[in-house]
């Protein structure tokens, strides 16, 4: 096991009371989002359609654009998520592609520009087929968007596409360099990644990761997650790069800024948070001065998205059996 260089002391590594529960209710719901069995029963539920508009801005353009402009007037930028994942069809892949496009046209005749940039799923792109379509897709999503003024975020999915998407992202970063792209500090390997992405001008969304993987790829005790996130976040910030934070933990936050801090300061960094978690916090960042990007998802299909966000907190599992059960 890597050394604790971090600032979290003896605890790192050492699983709390209580975390194996947690751990098992966590994995029940990331298996859950994949099972679409699963996901007729949850979908329709009352409950969960109260759930959805908690986490997702709504399903048509002119939902995102009224968050969008909320947001942005209370002093946010924002990078918004046409949802859709696992396209397993090239005619799927294309719609993507024009979906995107359609968002970016209306984003910048609405003049959100600049405060607005877009994040990107190559699996929704066609990954899955054929990662050069892929490629083509989202170059074709980020020639749109450069030319509307909009950077683009590249997600990151589960273990088995990172190499392709840390591939596709070097290309698409020859032609349109300000494309973020996004490390998963649980990740064993992303000490790594992030030395080859340690560079200046080099936009990387450090975040914990949203996936299920296994003892063998990813650290697992929260602790020994936030101290890899500082280990990454140390290497990028001494390669130049710029870390977009991604994260809503409020001890991490504050390890961050004692890291920045310690590096003398400035303002290279900027927040990332999800549109409906922990709003307050978010806007205390905010308040102290702080860049914050609230990444704001919209569209028909938010199952997956809405079940890695339940999985995020076990206390969300309640919520999730009582729309099994047909509660409202
Ligand atoms: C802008 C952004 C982009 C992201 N992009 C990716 C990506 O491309 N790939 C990827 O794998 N992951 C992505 N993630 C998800 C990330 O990997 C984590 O799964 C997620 O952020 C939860 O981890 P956390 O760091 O907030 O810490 P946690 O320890 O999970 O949460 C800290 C605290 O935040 C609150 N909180 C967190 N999540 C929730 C929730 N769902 N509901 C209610 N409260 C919550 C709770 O108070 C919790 O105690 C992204 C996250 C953000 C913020």
């Amino acid at each position: 096991m890597a050394s604790d260089r971090s600032g979290w002391g003896a605890a790192g590594g050492r699983p709390r009371r209580g975390l194996g529960a947690a751990a098992v209710l966590r994995h029940s719901l990331l298996w859950a989002s994949r099972r679409p069995g699963v996901q007729r029963v949850v979908s329709g539920s009352p409950l969960t359609r109260r759930l959805v508009r908690r986490f997702v801005a709504g399903e048509g353009l002119g939902d995102v654009v009224l968050v969008a402009r909320r947001l942005i007037g209370r002093g946010f930028s924002i990078s918004v998520d046409h949802l859709g994942e696992d396209t397993r069809d090239a005619a799927d892949a294309r719609a993507a592609v024009a979906a995107h496009r359609a968002l970016i046209a209306r984003l910048a005749s609405e003049g959100l520009a600049p405060r607005t940039e877009v994040s990107l799923k190559l699996s929704a792109l066609g990954q899955i087929l054929d990662s050069e379509l892929a490629f083509e897709n989202a170059l074709e999503v980020c020639r749109a968007a450069a030319e509307a003024g909009i950077a683009v975020t590249v997600d990151m999915e589960d273990h088995n596409t990172t190499d392709s998407t840390l591939g596709i992202g070097a290309r698409l970063r020859a032609q349109h360099p300000s494309t973020g792209l996004v490390i998963q500090a649980s990740l064993r390997r992303s000490e790594a990644d992030c030395r080859a992405l340690a560079y200046p001008g080099s936009r990387i969304r450090l975040c914990k990761g949203a996936y299920q993987e296994s003892v063998a790829l990813a650290w697992q005790p929260r602790n020994d997650v936030r101290s890899a996130y500082l280990r990454c976040l140390r290497i990028l910030l001494e390669g130049g790069a710029t870390p977009l934070i991604a994260t809503h933990d409020p001890a991490l936050i504050d390890a961050c800024h004692r890291l920045i801090a310690a590096r003398g300061g400035g303002r290279a960094h900027e927040h990332q948070m999800l549109f409906g978690v922990r709003p307050d916090e978010q806007a205390r960042l905010v308040a102290r001065g702080e860049e914050v990007r609230v990444y704001v998802p919209f569209g028909e299909r938010w199952y997956p998205y809405m079940m890695r966000r339940m999985a995020e907190r076990p206390a969300n599992l309640a919520l999730v059996l009582r729309a099994l059960a047909g509660g409202g």
